[in-house]
């Protein structure tokens, strides 16, 4: 692909999306305003930190900050799931010290934790533990062996130690079923995402199809419709990650941090290009999580490690890339989003987009809507049309329009606030909201309109715009292009 931009479609036009966690350091309207201008596409709100309250006043204040910058951003609310941790230290932090032993307990009554005795916040801790195996506190950096089991006690070896602190997570690489349920943490966290009109939601630690079920039953049962992103972060999930992704509705995140403690670290980068590869063939959309550009949590500048790290998910085909403590707690919280923005723009100029619209999606054979979208997304190098524009009502043909990559950009319509909002995590999308039920041929119109409107077509350009007709049942079953009047 060369370099130049034959269908350029100006300065502003970034196709990769950028999510930013919202924290301590990127709370207030003023900052989250001015990431939305520097290119914040979605915020996510991890629910593992911070209250209800806090994370409330936080929705309104995203919603704020958008409505002040003349955008609709999404709003991703990440579930804790079934995550392991440590409860609350003596003095918040111990040192455990390597070739000594620790003991970690499940025992509800365990006082406060030490260097010598570390409570789990889960009474089934020990069943799911056997002797020999891993376990890994402190992000990794900490490793024990697991030496001999008494009762609800897990007596291990400090193979590497370190510091580990308050409520950090613990990390048992082998187990699966025995993790504890998902349980009323996250249905709460379920009932605030639906109370507060979030976008999206991300389920942690998820081994298997039915962990989503569960999510998506109780929506269902409150009449809410909200996308679920499944997180890969266990290797079991890496395992079954086809049928995870066919059930996950908005797709995946490979979600490294755990990812990198559950697998060993250079199995890493493989599994993120097969995750992204799958999610693709599949049409849904993935997200490459955690550590992009970590250095900036201090430091003005990324390594040139990282650069190419966030140039390389986006050459693997990652719709969105996220920033986590970079924007929640760094001290660079803006410029880190610009600095992600330009990597992105950079990086885009070079993907192989003609060969993705071939080769990228396994497309199915009884799937009118997605070869519908192929067709369109093919057209649009074959005509050199300036935008294809896609009336959606859940954001489905949206998704099958960008998972072909076109080069140019999708501009996707709905009539529904939370589909605009969704549809910010998909590459090379641009979303509106616009009325939907007109005859045919004004909504043709008045699509020509709105992309003229938005500065991806001009009066004399090929736009193709795709449609369905409802008494077909179909859903998107046609396309014409379109010449802009
Ligand atoms: C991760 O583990 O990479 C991740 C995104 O999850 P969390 O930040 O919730 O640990």
């Amino acid at each position: 692909m060369s370099e130049d931009e034959p269908m350029n479609p100006g300065p502003q036009w970034r196709r990769t999306k950028i999510i930013a966690t919202v924290g301590p350091a990127s709370s207030d309207q003023e900052t989250l305003r001015e990431m939305i201008d520097a290119g914040v596409d979605v915020f996510r709100i991890n629910f593992s930190h911070g209250t209800a309250d806090e994370h409330a006043v936080r929705v309104g204040t995203i919603r704020a900050a958008a409505a002040e910058a003349g955008r609709e951003v999404g709003i991703l609310g990440d579930l804790p799931g079934p995550k392991l941790r440590l409860a609350k230290l003596e003095d918040d932090v111990a040192v455990l010290h390597s070739a000594s032993q620790v003991t970690l307990t499940g025992h509800a009554s365990a006082g406060l934790g030490t260097a010598e005795r570390l409570k789990v916040h889960w009474e089934g801790f020990a069943h799911a533990c056997s002797v020999g195996d891993t376990i890994f506190l402190a992000d990794g950096r900490v490793r024990l062996r697991v030496l001999r089991i008494e009762g609800a006690d897990v007596v291990c070896e400090i193979e590497a130690g370190g510091a580990v602190s308050s409520h950090q997570g613990v990390n048992l690489p082998g187990a699966d079923a025995e993790l504890p349920d998902t349980g009323r943490q996250d249905e709460e966290w379920v009932e605030f995402a639906i109370e507060h009109e979030l976008d999206l939601l991300a389920v942690s630690f998820v081994r298997r199809p039915s962990d989503l079920e569960k999510i998506d039953w109780k929506l269902a049962e409150s009449g809410a419709d909200i996308p679920l992103i499944a997180k890969i972060e266990k290797p079991q999930a890496a395992e079954r990650a086809e049928e995870i992704i066919a059930a996950a509705e908005s797709g995946i995140m490979v979600a490294r941090g755990d990812l990198g403690v559950e697998l060993p670290v250079e199995d890493v980068p493989g599994t993120q290009k097969h995750l992204i590869k799958l999610a693709g063939r599949a049409s849904k959309p993935s997200i490459t999580a955690t550590q992009m550009l970590a250095t900036m949590v201090k430091a003005s500048r990324p390594t040139r490690a990282e650069a190419t790290d966030v140039a390389n998910a986006i050459y693997d085909g990652t719709d969105a890339v996220m920033l986590s403590e970079e924007t929640a707690v760094g001290e660079h919280v803006v410029e880190v989003v610009r600095v992600m923005d330009r990597i992105a723009r950079a990086t885009e100029k070079h993907l192989p987009y003609d060969d993705w619209v071939f080769n990228r999606v396994d497309a199915r054979d009884d799937d009118v809507a997605e070869a519908v979208a192929q067709v369109a997304v093919a057209s649009a190098y074959r005509l050199k049309l300036a935008a294809i524009v896609v009336p959606t009502s859940s954001g489905r043909t949206a998704r099958l329009v960008s998972a072909f990559r076109p080069r140019v950009p999708v501009l996707a319509l709905s009539e529904n606030l939370s589909t605009v909002r969704r549809m910010n995590l998909l590459f090379g999308t641009r979303s509106a909201l616009a009325p939907a039920d007109a005859p045919l041929r004004e909504l043709l119109e008045e699509c020509a309109r709105i992309a003229v409107t938005h500065g991806v077509a001009k009066s004399g350009d090929l736009i193709a715009i795709t449609a369905g007709l409802p008494q077909q049942r179909l859903g998107t079953n046609l396309f014409e292009i379109h010449r802009v009047p």
